[in-house]
C-alpha cells in the first residue's frame, strides 16, 4: 500500500456520547453501526497506530464465514454451527454492501477456499472436517491429487477439498477503504493509544497527552483490552508471521498453477496457510510466539524454508515483506461481547477469523448499545462465553508448552 496520510490532528471535545478504542474490523464496525442508528450523536474512535497497521490490516486476508476446525458432528454442535454461519453470512453481505457502495478497491474475489492435508493425520483431520460441512448442509468439493497439484503449482498436498464460504481481499485495502468511508458523525483520530480508562459512565479516556469523557465506552481493541485493565482473566495474545513474495514473472506463474487466486488453509492447528494473490505473489503464514512479537531474521529464514518445500522450483524463496501480528485468543475459542459493566461495552477476542468475527460482533454490539433486540445479538451473546484463564507465568508456561507440542506433532503441515 502507498503510504498513508493519518488522521492524527483533530481538535477533540471535552466529551463524547460513544468512545470506541481501536479502529481494527471490530472498532469500525461499532463505529459505523453506532453513526447509522444515531445521527445525531457523535463517535469518537480511537486507534493507537495508523489505519492498517494492526492486525486487520496484516493478516492473510481469507473473510471466512464458516469453521476451521472439525468438531462434534452431534446435533447440538451441528446446530450452533449452523446459526453462526448464518450470523456469518449476514455480516458478509453488510461488508459487502460497504465495500460496493464505498468502492473500496481491496480485490475482492468470491472465490471460496482449499482445506489441504499433507499428512495421514492431517488427512482424516480435514476428512472430518467435510464431515462437518455436510453435517451443517454446506457444500464441499473433493478435488483429485494430481488436479490439485496442477491448479496450484505444486504436489505438495495428499488430499484437498474446496468450499466456498470465504472471499479473498487484500487486507490493508478494506480497512484503509473502511476507516475512509466511516459516516460524518464518527470522529477518527490516528496515532491515539489511549492508555487508561477510568469512572463509571461518565468514563474518564487518557491519551498520551489529552483527555476525554464519554457516557458509553466500547472496548474494541482485542488482546490489548487487557493493558487497560479489562478481560484479564480470559483474553491473550499470540503473535503469528506471514511473507509476501515479490510479483513474480509471468514464467514463473505459468509454471506454478494454473488458478490466478487461491488460498489454503492448513489440516492441523500449528499448520501454515498458503495463498496465491491476484498481485502475483505467492502469501506464507505460518509461526506463533505468545505474547511477544518474534519478528528477525529467524522468522524470515523459517517462512522461507516452509515456501521453499512447496515449490523447490522457484528461482528465489526470498519475500519482499515479512511481518507478524497479534491474535486475541480466548481458551475455549469463544469471543468477548456485549456489556461488562454499565455503559461499557465490549467485543474482543476473535481467536484468528477476524475479519468477518469482528466485522458481524461489531455490528451487532453497536445495536445492542442502541437498545436494539433481535435473534442475532441474543444468539451471540449465548454463543460466546470465554472460559478463565490463569494469570502468567502458568498461563505463558502452558501456551508455549501447548505450542510446542502442536508444532512438533503438525509434521509437514507445518
Ligand atoms: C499474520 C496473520 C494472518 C491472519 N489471517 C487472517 C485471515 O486470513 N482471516 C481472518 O479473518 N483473520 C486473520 N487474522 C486475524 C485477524 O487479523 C484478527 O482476528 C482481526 O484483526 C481482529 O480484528 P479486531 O478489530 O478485533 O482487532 P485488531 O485488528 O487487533 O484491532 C485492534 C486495534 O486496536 C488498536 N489498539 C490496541 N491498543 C490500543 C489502545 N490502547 N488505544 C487505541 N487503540 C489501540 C490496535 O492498534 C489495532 O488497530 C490473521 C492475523 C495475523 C496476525
Amino acid at each position: 500500500m502507498p503510504p498513508r496520510i493519518p488522521k492524527d490532528q483533530i481538535t477533540l471535545e471535552a466529551s463524547y456520547e460513544y468512545v470506541v478504542v481501536g479502529a481494527g474490523y471490530t472498532g469500525l464496525a461499532v463505529a459505523r453501526r453506532l453513526a447509522e442508528l444515531n445521527s445525531s450523536a457523535t463517535i469518537l474512535l480511537l486507534e493507537a497506530t495508523q489505519i492498517g497497521e494492526g492486525t486487520s490490516g496484516r493478516n492473510s486476508g481469507f473473510v471466512l464465514t464458516a469453521p476451521l476446525t472439525a468438531a462434534d458432528t452431534d446435533a447440538q454442535a451441528v446446530k450452533k454451527a449452523t446459526r453462526q454461519f448464518e450470523i456469518f453470512d449476514g455480516g458478509l453481505a453488510w461488508l459487502r454492501q460497504i465495500v460496493s457502495d464505498a468502492s473500496i478497491e481491496c480485490g475482492w474475489n468470491d472465490v471460496g477456499k482449499y482445506h489441504a492435508a499433507a499428512t495421514d493425520e492431517g488427512v482424516a483431520n480435514i476428512r472430518a472436517l467435510a464431515e462437518r460441512y455436510q453435517a451443517c448442509g454446506l457444500r464441499w468439493d473433493e478435488i483429485p491429487q494430481a488436479e490439485f497439484a496442477r491448479r496450484i503449482g505444486s504436489p505438495y498436498y495428499k488430499y484437498a477439498f474446496h468450499t466456498g464460504h470465504n472471499v479473498f481481499v487484500q487486507p490493508a485495502a478494506l480497512v484503509r477503504g473502511l476507516a475512509d468511508s466511516l459516516p460524518p458523525n464518527v470522529i477518527l483520530l490516528e496515532g491515539a493509544p489511549v492508555s487508561s480508562v477510568s469512572g463509571k459512565g461518565p468514563f474518564t479516556i487518557e491519551l498520551l497527552n489529552r483527555r476525554v469523557r464519554a457516557n458509553k465506552m466500547v472496548i474494541a481493541n482485542n488482546g490489548f483490552a487487557k493493558r487497560l485493565g479489562f478481560l484479564k482473566n480470559r483474553i491473550f495474545n499470540v503473535y503469528t508471521y506471514a511473507g509476501i513474495t515479490p510479483e513474480l514473472d509471468d514464467d514463473e506463474l505459468a509454471a506454478h498453477g494454473t488458478d490466478a487466486e487461491w488460498g489454503i488453509l492448513p489440516a492441523a492447528r500449528a499448520g501454515t496457510t498458503l495463498r496465491r494473490t491476484s498481485g502475483r505473489r505467492f502469501l506464507v503464514r505460518s509461526l506463533q510466539s505468545y505474547e511477544a512479537d518474534r519478528s528477525g531474521r529467524q522468522v524470515d529464514e523459517s517462512l522461507e524454508e516452509l515456501y521453499r518445500q512447496r515449490y523447490p522450483g522457484l528461482r528465489s524463496h526470498k519475500f519482499e515483506y515479512v511481518w507478524g501480528g497479534a491474535l486475541g485468543l480466548t481458551m475455549n475459542s469463544e469471543s468477548c461481547f456485549g456489556e461488562i459493566a454499565e455503559n461499557l461495552y465490549v467485543s474482543a477476542g476473535c481467536n484468528g477469523v477476524g475479519i468477518m468475527k469482528g466485522t458481524v460482533h461489531g455490528k451487532l454490539l453497536a445495536e445492542q448499545i442502541m437498545g436494539l433486540d433481535s435473534d442475532d445479538i441474543r444468539d451471540v451473546r449465548q454463543m460466546n462465553a470465554p472460559t478463565w484463564i490463569p494469570p502468567d507465568p502458568v498461563l505463558r508456561w502452558g501456551v508455549t508448552l501447548a505450542m510446542t507440542q502442536r508444532t512438533k506433532h503438525a509434521g509437514a503441515e507445518r
